[in-house]
């Protein structure tokens, strides 16, 4: 099967291209934990990316602008995973977070 991932895709087409590109590359599919600090060191690289990308962050010399997108893709693909072991429909959990969610008083900052 060719990995593909089909035009105007729903969260659920993103989560089956992940299922099925780490079933292909031989990526964790198992270890819950493990997936958790993947997603984690991803979120520092995005924090790094955005830090390097700034101009009141602090770049040592040689260092080079990070690539948020590619940060925030990589957080996203995680994000995916995690669900997929979980068997977690992440529309859905969206959906009924965020009806939690409209619940809540606010505090405004
Ligand atoms: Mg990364």
């Amino acid at each position: 099967m060719i990995l593909e991932l089909k035009s105007n895709p729903t969260l659920k087409d993103f989560q089956n291209y992940v299922m099925q590109m780490k079933q292909e590359r031989g990526f964790n599919t198992t270890d819950k934990f493990y997936e958790c600090c993947l997603l984690a060191e991803e979120c520092g690289e995005v924090i790094s990316a955005v830090r390097k990308n700034s101009k009141s962050g602090s770049i040592g010399s040689g260092s080079v602008a990070g690539n948020v997108a590619e940060e925030l893709a990589d957080v996203f693909i995680y994000l995916c995973s995690l669900a997929n072991m979980h068997d977690i429909d992440l529309e859905q959990a969206f959906r009924e977070k965020e009806e939690k969610n409209k619940q809540r008083t606010w505090k405004r900052l």
